[in-house]
């Protein structure tokens, strides 16, 4: 999809799976299992969508999905399927090898989104786009460093301590157009300094929603992931963000639906549904 100078491309690194439950929150199984199939372990499969912004010069990506360096043990937790393809190969099929990304937006720092950032090379982890800079916020960052013990699974220091070691990491205080046309968001929800990219020529608008609305059976206000640290926060900017790009005709991209990448959104008397699909 072509906004403003860029280009923007939905990119596969691959599927893996999460608890059902814990992707649900307080809502029972009865409700959230008609929306999305669980497997016979109660797992439900996700997509791991990043995006691929072309121009200006630039080859930016927004997230970089588990990335590939998993244990047998966790490949069989995470379910992780390669089957598809994954980053590399997604970014081959563009025409781009790793050396070719300038930047990484990294939403946040949890495995299913910043995973692909480091490779394991003879031994010793690298980054895996050599030539990028790699951006977080700084609040997040910090989070990352001390961790609690609810969230402490979803970090996994070897997929962004090597980019601190490499010089390559840049830390974002705040809201804010990083780069010309490119906005971000900062929710406080799911966890502490998530930000949610949103791109922009003044007529179209498309939000990278990350985990603040990780598939479309996240619609209704309640359902709320499990995994979140202030659930009422998420609530409440899930309220306010999604009312807003209703508002404006934003377009949202979905990281984790197992079946849409993007949508557009009409209103109901629980909050919004589903209007459109939108293929980028
Ligand atoms: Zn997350």
């Amino acid at each position: 999809m072509r906004i403003g100078s860029y280009e923007v491309i939905s990119l596969e690194t691959g599927r893996f799976s999460l608890d059902g439950g814990a992707m649900f929150g307080v809502v029972p199984w009865v409700f959230w299992s008609k929306l999305i199939a669980p497997d016979e372990r109660q797992r439900i499969a996700l997509a791991a969508r990043c995006w691929l912004i072309r121009g200006n010069g630039k080859n930016i990506l927004v997230d970089d999905g588990n990335g590939t360096k998993w244990n047998d043990k966790l490949k069989d937790i995470y379910k992780l399927d390669y089957s598809s393809g994954d980053l590399l190969s997604s970014l081959k099929h563009a025409g781009l090898g790793p050396e070719d990304i300038t930047d990484v937006i990294l939403t946040h720092l949890h495995f299913d989104h910043a995973g692909g950032s480091t490779t394991l090379v003879n031994g010793e982890l690298v980054p895996t786009f050599p030539k990028a800079r790699y951006f977080v916020q700084k609040k997040h960052w910090e989070l990352s460093e001390h961790p609690t013990e609810k969230d402490r699974g979803s970090f996994m220091r070897d997929d962004f301590v090597p980019l601190m070691n490499h010089g390559v990491l840049e830390l974002v205080d705040g809201e804010g157009e990083l780069f010309p046309g490119i906005e971000l968001l900062v929710t406080n929800g799911h966890t502490q300094a998530q930000q949610l990219p949103k791109i922009s020529d003044g007529k179209t608008t498309m939000l990278f929603c990350c985990d603040l609305l990780p598939t479309t059976a996240h619609l209704p206000w309640p359902y709320v992931m499990g995994y979140d640290v202030r659930p009422l926060v998420t609530l409440e900017e899930k309220r306010k963000i999604l009312t807003r790009a209703y508002d404006e005709h934003w377009i949202l991209f979905l990281e984790h639906d197992p079946i849409v990448a993007a949508i557009t959104m009409k209103p109901t008397d629980k909050g919004f549904t589903v209007d459109q699909r939108v293929s980028l």
